[in-house]
């Protein structure tokens, strides 16, 4: 084997490593220190500091949402279990049970009042919440014990070795759900909404309902972990929920990794062994850990894991170039819209923007089996119609029919009606590998969610898979199969334009929308985008082409509408439009234009 190969696998060796030691720590201790309890509670401890770390890498690293209040919703779930162990006589587990419900229900109210909450403003409420929960500990003597807290917290019948297990087991399924979760659907949409809550609503993904279940399960795991912390010290009070003890938390994630699956344990490992290392001179953990979250940021910003994976060995190999092959996938495509029925059209669409007159009362009609093209000098209004038809901006006037219907109100519902847009300016998800990105835009017609993803259920596995099968046709089309796992930041301008196109085309539309797609393509990418136009109108559905490479325009569109100042100069098929007076003089300001419209 050369070195390489064996360098590839140290990850996988020393995870198998790392699971052995954990599984035999207490016979280990037990053999070797006349102080094991100690040594095998330090393990747990930082277990459930694992844990914790996980949740906060799913709403901070996944979800992209800042959160202040991780310290807060384990001092929630250490109070679930000590009152339903204590106060209410039950089992340990029903306390557990009652710790991941608390934090979940918790999490989600603190959302839902923060719906439009900005990332700051977002982190500024959960820091409120935090302190809420606190304060509110300190001051509910009557349930929470007040400043003493509730004490003799056991885990029942288990003894302090079983319990060393129950904590062990937790944290693998904990990261384990993480995993699930991060690979499915669900974590994908997750992370388009991190990215872009734009883009993910013109791919049918529904932004505030995806944040909602990510910060709630985070919060479901926060109090898990809060439950077992209560186990653990056979207490629980207001201490632990202050902001301070979270440093812990936001050290060790940034240190192992924001946003990668191992970095949460990884770092919570780290910074555990070199707090016990110094433990003669705790006065100075603080000053520690400062100095470790400021080095890391420094030296390694993506954390151990990410700077792992950038580095050579960690990387997934360079893609490579095929030419594109095979037909769409019928599966991505839905079944014609009615024929006689528009596929989209909008009536007298006026917006403006202050004074800026950006559609003034503009007309389109989009046939199905059809390509539509818009064409119009810089400025003209053309991307603000299609971002009327899409319903990213609210009409001043006008109205808008998606096969006959009225358009929903929302982007993301307008999208659930078949009509997905590509935006003007770039808009991939840069850090996610291409075929995510592909995946990302199916999840809008995927039909499982967080349960059966976490469960990995049998419907969950049979429409991922079929979701990579789709997937991985539409990447050989556009010719960018050999690349599925790159980075898709790391593709060229025309590739991610490409990619964008074939990721919109993924969710299934109606009538796709496309807004300037060939600049900066070569020609065998423009052809590549022909054929999926050609393609798309054999199939009975439309696309709405916004574009300046004439050429291209007047070779695959039906219908062109010309539209000059916000209002509609010209429509006709190709050859009419080419001959009207009107459009020649709307682009006299640009010679070359007109040179290639003529
Ligand atoms: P085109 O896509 O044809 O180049 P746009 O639709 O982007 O043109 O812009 C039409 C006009 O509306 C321009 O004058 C532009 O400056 C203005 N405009 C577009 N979007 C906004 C906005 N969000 N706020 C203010 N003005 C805008
Ligand atoms: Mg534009």
């Amino acid at each position: 084997m050369t070195m390489d190969a064996l360098v590839r696998r140290l990850p996988a060796a020393l995870t198998a490593a790392a699971a052995v030691v954990l599984l035999a720590w207490p016979a280990i201790t037990d053999f070797y220190s006349y102080n094991a309890a100690y040594y095998n509670g330090l393990v747990a401890s930082a277990a459930i500091s694992a844990i914790l770390t996980i949740s906060l890498n799913l709403s901070m690293g996944y979800g992209g949402l800042l959160s202040m209040m991780h310290t807060g919703m384990q001092l929630l779930g250490g109070y679930a279990v000590a009152y339903t162990t204590v106060k209410a006589g039950l089992p340990w587990f029903a306390g557990v049970v009652a710790a991941m419900l608390l934090g979940a229900v918790f999490s989600g109210l603190v959302l839902v009042i923060s719906l439009r909450a900005t990332y700051l403003y977002f982190g500024m409420i959960t820091l409120a919440a935090d302190l809420i929960v606190v304060e509110g500990g300190n001051a509910w003597d009557a349930v929470t014990g007040g400043i003493n807290g509730i004490v003799g917290v056991t885990p029942g019948g288990l003894s302090k070795n079983q319990f060393y297990y129950v904590v062990l087991a937790a944290l693998a399924l904990v990261y384990a759900a993480q995993r699930n979760l991060v690979r499915s659907g669900v974590g994908r949409a997750v992370m388009a909404v991190r990215e872009s809550p734009d883009t993910a609503a013109a791919l049918g993904i529904r932004p505030t309902r995806t944040k909602a279940v990510a910060f709630t399960f985070s919060g479901a795991i926060a109090g898990l972990s809060g439950g077992l912390y209560a186990l653990q010290l056979g207490f629980i009070n207001p201490e632990v929920g202050i902001l301070d003890n979270g440093l812990v938390f936001f050290v060790g994630l940034f240190l192992g990794g924001i946003g990668t699956l191992a970095g949460p344990v990884i770092g919570v490992a780290a910074i555990a062994a070199v707090v016990e290392l110094i433990k003669d001179y705790a006065r100075y953990t603080t000053l520690l850990l400062g100095c470790t979250l400021l080095l890391a940021m420094m030296l390694v910003p993506k954390g151990i894991v990410g700077t792992w994976r950038a580095a050579r060995f960690g990387r997934p190999p360079e893609g490579v170039d095929h030419e594109p092959s095979g037909d769409l996938p019928e599966s991505v495509l839905p079944g014609a819209a009615a024929p006689d029925v528009p596929a989209l059209e909008g009536r007298g669409l006026v917006k403006h923007f202050g004074g800026v007159k950006a559609v003034d009362g503009v007309d389109i009609r989009v046939d199905a089996g059809s390509v539509y093209g818009i064409i119009g000098p810089n400025g003209s209004g053309k991307s603000t119609t299609v971002a009327c038809l899409t319903r990213f901006h609210p009409v001043d006037a006008g109205e808008v029919l998606v096969c006959g219907e009225p358009a929903a109100a929302r982007p993301h519902a307008v999208a659930g009606q078949g009509v997905t847009r590509v935006f003007q300016t770039p808009h991939l998800f840069e850090r996610q590998s291409v075929l995510d990105n592909v995946l990302a835009g199916m999840r809008g017609r995927e039909d499982y969610g967080l349960v059966s993803a976490v469960l990995r259920s049998p419907g969950y596995r049979r429409r991922e898979a079929a979701s990579r099968a789709e997937a991985a046709a539409l990447l050989a089309f556009a010719g960018l199969s050999g690349r599925s796992e790159q980075q898709a930041g790391t593709l060229s301008h025309g590739q991610k334009r490409l990619l964008e196109v074939v990721r919109a085309v993924a969710s299934g539309p109606r009538v796709l929308v496309l807004d300037e797609p060939a600049t900066g393509l070569v020609p065998a990418e423009i052809d590549a985008l022909a054929r999926l136009c050609r393609a798309f109108r054999a199939h009975g559905l439309a696309v709405v082409l916004i574009e300046h490479n004439m050429n291209f325009v007047m070779d695959v569109c039906d219908r062109i509408t010309v539209i000059d100042s916000g209002k509609v100069i010209a429509c006709g098929a190709p050859a009419e439009v080419r001959a009207e007076p009107a459009v020649l003089d709307a682009y006299l300001g640009r010679p070359d234009l007109v040179e290639e419209i003529t």
